[in-house]
């Protein structure tokens, strides 16, 4: 099930994405929030939109966003590293990072001038958990959605820490909306730049997988409904510049599209 959030009049709603793309898409509406509530026990207002017709929004408002660096082997290399780490390599984005399907990514050119993609695999959290078994890991995941991991790569490099450079408002991009029934195994994944593919890889390549990674970061920090787990990104990171399209696409998942402007 794909669980979409919009906008609506002056406020936000959720609703059940039916259709699949290149096809007319509706929104069914759904009645308040769907975290907590079996996937199987939604209940619909009756309500019905064009999909078309309605602004998405970041599907998830997280209280953080947890993500893995090196997780995958080709990017370990493209990054200069001979050996893959010894365990995961987490940081955190602030929540004000995030930002939704058709937004702008805001480049900050007074402040950095090699902006990157990093296509993902996000997982989104639906229970309150800590101390999570990975063979538990399925109980406290809600659904899955595309990820950019927007990086200022020069400021990565100089800061010798991530927080500035993975931090800027808009730098995760997140959408188009959250699947509920995707097997995380073993999905393709690709990044295009203006319909250039940049990225390809499956899950399959992780080095750490989606149950490991529930697993290692809730042995560290609680987790809360909502909050997203970034898988990390394959090689073939680059570089963006001001009006390109930047596209994420996910097999059975969607694809989470962006445009890059200046920001002053
Ligand atoms: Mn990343």
């Amino acid at each position: 099930m794909r669980i979409a959030r919009f906008g609506k009049g002056d406020g936000v709603a959720y609703g059940v994405v039916d259709g699949e793309s290149g096809q007319p898409q509706t929104i069914a509406e759904l009645y308040g929030h769907p975290f907590g509530i079996d996937p199987a026990g939604v209940r619909f207002t009756g309500e019905r939109y064009p999909l078309a017709e309605v602004r998405l929004l970041a599907p998830v408002l997280p209280s953080k966003v947890v993500a893995v660096g090196k997780n995958y082997a080709g990017h370990v290399r493209e990054m200069g590293s001979a050996e893959p780490p010894a365990e995961p390599v987490l940081f955190l984005k602030p929540s004000t990072s995030v930002t939704g399907h058709g937004d702008r990514i805001a480049y900050p050119v007074k402040l950095t001038d090699r902006v990157d993609h990093e296509g993902e695999l996000a997982v989104i959290i639906g229970r309150l958990c800590r101390d999570v078994p990975k063979e538990r890991a399925e109980e406290v995941i809600f659904g899955y959605t595309c990820a950019n991991d927007v990086t200022a790569r020069d400021l990565q490099a100089r800061d010798g820490q991530w927080t500035r450079a993975k931090g800027f408002d808009t730098f995760c991009p997140l959408g188009p909306w959250m699947e509920t029934a995707a097997d995380p195994a073993d999905l393709g994944i690709t990044t295009t730049v203006n319909g250039d593919v940049r990225q390809h890889a499956r899950t399959s390549e992780l080095l750490w997988d989606v149950p490991s990674l529930i697993e290692f970061v809730s042995s560290v920090m609680t987790l809360l409904p909502g909050d997203v787990l970034l898988t990390g990104t394959p090689e073939g990171v680059g570089p963006m510049t001001a009006g390109d399209e930047v596209s994420v696409t996910i097999e059975s998942i969607g694809t989470l599209t962006n445009r890059v402007t200046v920001r002053d």
